[in-house]
């Protein structure tokens, strides 16, 4: 077998990666991190600015170490989950290189060849965490390109200064429209426009319940027991502290999803028009799986089809922390723990074999 710059290449060097990165050690692996950011903290250095965690601190910790409570906030900041990303790969010490682009993942013999903007890996296996940030997400929705306004998407907007006086339009009844819908609620001329009524959880439900319910799916699932139905069972969005003050004054209405655009506006299925200046489409993301193209895996709705993180065509490869499809609540900072454990550990077993 020809020889390996490494044994295991990890792509991405957000949460995700910096998991497999614990466990990878834990096995006693030679393995690598590379990562596009120039620093670290992948998604969390670029989210709008009144962002905080849907769990408290005690809830949102990768293997190994503790996230810190932030002092004076129940929920911590962006902020804080970037320093505790940046604290926990220093006091790792991972392996980890920036910033470095994958453009593609390769066969190459008993080898996976890794391309990047600055040379290239050969490697035994790859773990791909790359997360969905990366790919926003935008629906079909006629006449879009017709709007003379500005439209953005959740990755773009920082804060409500640079709407005040507007009329905005934000799209999307998850947990991304209602905060950012509750952030414009007091400045901006807003309507919320949703597919169907907002589900919001009860008040006293946050990440914590949700993390716990894709685990108990998971079980059940594993059992072979009636899907308990999850996340989705409890409802769509966690009342973090602003979204229940926006809710609560009355300034949280939703409006059903008009069905196109024009120039001027937005228009409802009966007719009725909403001028607007602004679109802020909060309509989720996909998988930023690009870099795998090279390697034929995709499936349908462009999933990889996996067994847990396992690509089910390429042993070789794992996929980590891109949502239940890659383990139960994989793409949270608590739930990535796991399926990182188990990745890693068949990654040994392979190697070893
Ligand atoms: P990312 O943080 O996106 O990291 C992936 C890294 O890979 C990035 O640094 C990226 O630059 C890099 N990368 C991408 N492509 C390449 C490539 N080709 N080559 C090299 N590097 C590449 N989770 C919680 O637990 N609690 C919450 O309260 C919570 N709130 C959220 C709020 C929002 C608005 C969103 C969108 C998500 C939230 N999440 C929350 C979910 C999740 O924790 C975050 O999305 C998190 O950032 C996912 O981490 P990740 O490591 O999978 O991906």
């Amino acid at each position: 077998m020809s020889v390996p710059d490494t044994q295991v290449v990890v792509v991405g060097g957000g949460q995700a990666g910096l998991a497999a990165g614990y466990y990878l050690r834990r096995q006693g692996l030679d393995f690598v991190i590379l990562d596009a950011q120039a620093t670290p903290g992948g998604a969390w250095q670029h989210t709008w600015n009144s962002l905080h965690l849907f769990s408290p601190a005690a809830y949102s910790a990768l293997p190994g170490r503790l996230m810190p409570p932030q002092v004076g906030e129940e929920y911590p900041d962006a902020e804080h989950v970037v320093s505790y990303l940046r604290d926990y790969e220093k006091r790792y010490d991972l392996p980890i290189e920036r910033p470095v682009r994958v453009a593609g993942v390769h066969r190459d013999g008993e080898l996976l060849r890794v391309q990047t903007d600055s040379g290239t890996w050969r490697a035994q296996a790859v773990i791909s965490a790359t997360g969905t940030w990366w790919r926003p997400f935008l629906p079909a929705v006629p006449g879009r390109a017709a709007f003379g306004g500005e439209q953005l998407h959740t990755v773009e907007y920082r804060n409500p200064g640079d709407f005040a006086g507007r009329r905005v339009i934000v799209v999307g009844g998850g947990n991304s429209g209602a905060q950012i819908a509750a952030d414009l609620a007091y400045d901006t001329e807003l309507t919320w426009a949703t597919q169907r009524p907002p589900r919001f959880l009860a008040d006293d439900i946050d990440g914590r319940a949700l993390f716990d319910a894709a685990t108990a799916r998971r079980r059940a699932l594993d059992a072979g027991r009636t899907d308990t139905g999850g996340v989705a069972s409890l409802g769509d969005i966690v009342a973090v502290p602003p979204v229940r003050e926006a809710r609560d004054a009355g300034l949280l209405k939703a409006s059903p999803m008009f069905v196109r655009l024009d120039r001027d506006g937005v228009v409802w299925a009966d007719g009725t028009r909403a001028p607007a200046d602004v679109v802020i489409w909060c309509t989720g993301f996909r998988p930023t799986l690009s870099h795998l193209a090279p390697l034929g895996l995709r499936g349908p709705r462009g999933h990889i089809p996996t067994a847990d993180t396992r690509a089910l065509a390429e042993p070789r490869l794992h996929l980590l922390g891109y949502g239940d499809w890659t383990g139960p609540a994989s793409a949270t900072l608590i739930g990535v723990g796991r399926p990182a454990r188990d990745a890693a550990r068949e990654i040994a077993g392979l190697l070893r074999a």
